[in-house]
């Protein structure tokens, strides 16, 4: 993919036996396999042959969940009052419009605002597998290889999260909207997702959409299908407490306690959400070191509530981040809003550190994503950098030293410069090198939906 190149840093966040730091002047060489391969600190004025990035180096982002498709539904959701299950009802109409062709642009346009956003990979929880009504495309992964396609075209990296969608409720078939999601049955899911291939830029994982839509007899197919790969398993965890009240009543159960007892539960799987949750739930995370998925700028969205983060982490739970319905495309913001949300819960601040937040939003994103090795800036490492401007009016005047605090708490996403994926520059002063009017791509795949 990457020519053999050498960036320099103006500065840039570097792991350190204390800590990570922002060190300065640092050259990065890439390798032909679009690795790091040295990274000098203190090296001296950019040379002449080097790629220069003026500003913060970071790792590249990672935005541990997404659904590509509710970015359409930017605007006009935010009309009128209404629950977490109005929206879904807006969001199952421009799913509707969806085929392999128009989710194809839609989503490289997507992923085009992401790589701009500085996001490197994305893990895609994608569960709108089949034609309207539920009746099969050619290729009964048309849906899915689409969304391969779009990373491809937008310059970053994929996780395929193929989600398990088999019931609207506890012992309740799929709604009209819903037949689309599933396979009949989790042995038909697995049998389709098991012809998905890997890539250079695209990993395969699986995800049980949620205890709702797959049956608590199945869940286990699920696991088990993960695990033989040693894929990444991701499962939307109790983001509404109607989902635990419903649970309780069928299983007597909570959601956590069924798929802990079902064996969903340990270090490559990551709940998503988990924001309404029991003492004892909150144990069964911890003890197996499950990866917690926050979508903070969603959650608010929804009015879901604020999940128990610093619990969870405290207890031993990588935490990833993730834009998830869109409403806003913000690694940053998505950072911050954890902290931020814990001061207004608390009234108490300094719950995470800066360098706690650009850990989840990078290396710990990453690994719950299946790419372990990205998200450090280190000799071995893929080469995937976003490059945030300390000199806009966001983020001018503190010193480079606080360049950590200064994106995570100040930065935008429009503040990121340049985004490097496996040594290729996809975004260059602020302009996608792949897609060439992202807005323009953004409206015209929204507008086709609703024609
Ligand atoms: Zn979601």
């Amino acid at each position: 993919m990457p020519a053999v190149a050498t960036y320099w840093a103006e500065h840039a966040w570097l792991p350190h036996a204390g800590g990570p730091v922002v060190g300065h002047e640092v050259l990065i060489g890439v390798g032909p396999d679009g690795r790091i391969t040295e990274v000098t600190p203190d090296s001296g004025p950019c040379p002449p042959d080097a790629v220069k990035l003026t500003g913060l180096t970071l790792p590249g982002q990672a935005n541990a969940h997404s659904h590509a498709f509710h970015r359409a539904l930017r605007g006009h959701v935010q009309i009128g009052s209404g629950t977490f299950w109005t929206w879904r009802d807006t969001m199952y109409r421009f799913a509707g419009a969806l085929d392999p062709d128009s989710y194809l642009g839609l989503a490289t346009a997507v992923y085009a605002e992401m790589a701009l956003a500085g996001i490197t990979a994305v893990g895609e929880f994608h569960y709108l597998h089949h034609a309207p009504g539920g009746g099969r495309y050619g290729d009964a992964n048309a849906m899915g290889e689409a969304l391969i396609e779009a990373a491809a075209r937008a310059g970053i990296r994929i996780t395929l999260l193929d989600t398990c969608y088999l019931s609207s409720g506890f012992g309740a078939e799929p709604t009209e909207p819903q037949l689309r999601f599933s396979d009949g049955d989790a042995d038909a899911w697995a049998a389709r997702a098991g012809e998905l291939k890997e890539r250079g830029h695209a990993r395969i994982g699986a995800a049980i959409h949620s205890v709702r839509a797959v049956p608590a007899d199945q869940l286990a197919t699920v696991a088990h299908w993960a695990a033989m790969r040693r894929a990444p398993l991701h499962v939307h965890l109790s983001e509404q407490t109607a989902e635990n009240d419903a649970c309780l009543t069928a299983h007597g159960v909570t959601p956590t306690r069924l798929l802990a007892d079902h064996g969903v539960l340990g270090p490559r799987t990551s709940a998503v959400h988990a924001t309404h949750l029991t003492d004892e739930d909150i144990r069964l995370l911890t003890d197996s070191s499950t990866n917690i998925c926050m979508c903070p700028t969603t959650e608010r969205d929804l009015a879901d509530g604020i999940g128990p983060a610093r619990r969870l982490a405290s207890g031993g739970c990588p935490i990833t981040l993730g834009s998830d319905s869109h409403a806003v495309i913000d690694p940053f913001e998505e950072a911050r809003a954890l902290e931020l949300n814990e001061r207004l819960h608390s009234r108490t601040r300094g719950h995470w550190t800066a360098g706690a937040l650009l850990r989840a939003g990078t290396e710990d994103g990453h690994a719950s994503l299946g790419w372990p090795e990205a998200g450090r800036i280190e000799a071995g490492a893929l080469a995937d950098l976003a490059v945030v401007a300390l000199d806009s009016v966001r983020t001018a005047g503190p010193a480079p030293a606080l360049g950590a605090e200064t994106a995570v708490f100040a930065a935008s996403a429009a503040d990121v410069r340049h985004v490097v994926v496996g040594g290729r520059q996809i975004v260059r002063d602020g302009v996608h090198q792949l897609v060439a009017d992202v807005p323009a791509a953004l409206r015209d795949s929204i507008a086709a939906l609703q024609s």
